[in-house]
């Protein structure tokens, strides 16, 4: 199984964090995205940081092609400006998408104190199940980071499927997923290379890219 992960698309709606820009795409990658991905039972989509652009043009793209994704809510954003809203979450929830945490804060999951891991792991997902009205039972790792203690954690608290940002292939039914998320300097070329499941694959193809346009 491929678990490919979106970001941002298009235009962001608020100020973006350090670094973030760089897993913003194109609203034309997108749309080529889901193309290309349309029909295959063995990719699965997720988009985490619950950006409005999630349903802006997000959920057009996959209503198009018959697809479904999981949604990963930050749930202090909740209507914020350029963020989903409530509303919009349970509007993606009646498309038949499925909605997971992201936190409360997009603060990483690693060497959280008591008090904070309360707060991301179970104030988070608790509001978010009052917002759609069923138990949250996934997450994903805010910025891919993680320790042994969280997921130990995660697991006590009953989470089914917890979402990494590391670049790998997953089976179907392992509790935790591997993604690859998309960035802006991804290409056809390397997205079938990560279709193929090659970890590093859009690294190379990003440095070489990088190396290639400083010599034009
Ligand atoms: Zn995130």
């Amino acid at each position: 199984m491929i678990n490919l992960c979106f970001h941002g698309i298009g235009r962001p709606g608020r100020e973006l964090e350090p670094g973030e820009a760089g897993y913003w795409i194109t609203e034309d990658f997108y749309r080529l995205v889901v193309e290309t991905v349309a029909g295959r039972d063995d990719v699965r989509l997720s988009f985490d940081d619950s950006n409005a652009s999630d349903i802006e043009i997000g959920l057009d793209g996959l209503v198009r092609h018959g697809l479904t994704a999981s949604f990963f809510v930050i749930a202090a954003r909740l209507d914020r400006p350029g963020s989903l809203s409530a509303e919009q979450v349970r509007e993606l929830r009646d498309h038949g998408m499925a909605v997971g945490s992201h936190g409360m804060d997009h603060v990483p999951w690693r060497a959280l104190s008591d008090a904070a891991q309360q707060r991301e792991l179970e104030q988070a997902r608790q509001v978010l199940a009052e917002v759609v009205g069923a138990p949250v039972t996934e997450a994903a790792l805010p910025l891919g980071q993680y320790d042994r203690r969280t997921l130990t954690r995660l697991q006590q608290l009953g989470y089914t499927h917890v979402h990494t940002s590391d670049r790998r292939s997953s089976k179907p039914s392992a509790w935790l997923q591997h993604r690859f998320s998309l960035r802006s300097d991804d290409t056809v070329d390397s997205l079938h290379a990560i279709l193929r499941g090659e970890p590093l694959a859009r690294r190379l193809v990003g440095r070489l890219k990088g190396g290639v346009k400083q010599l034009r």
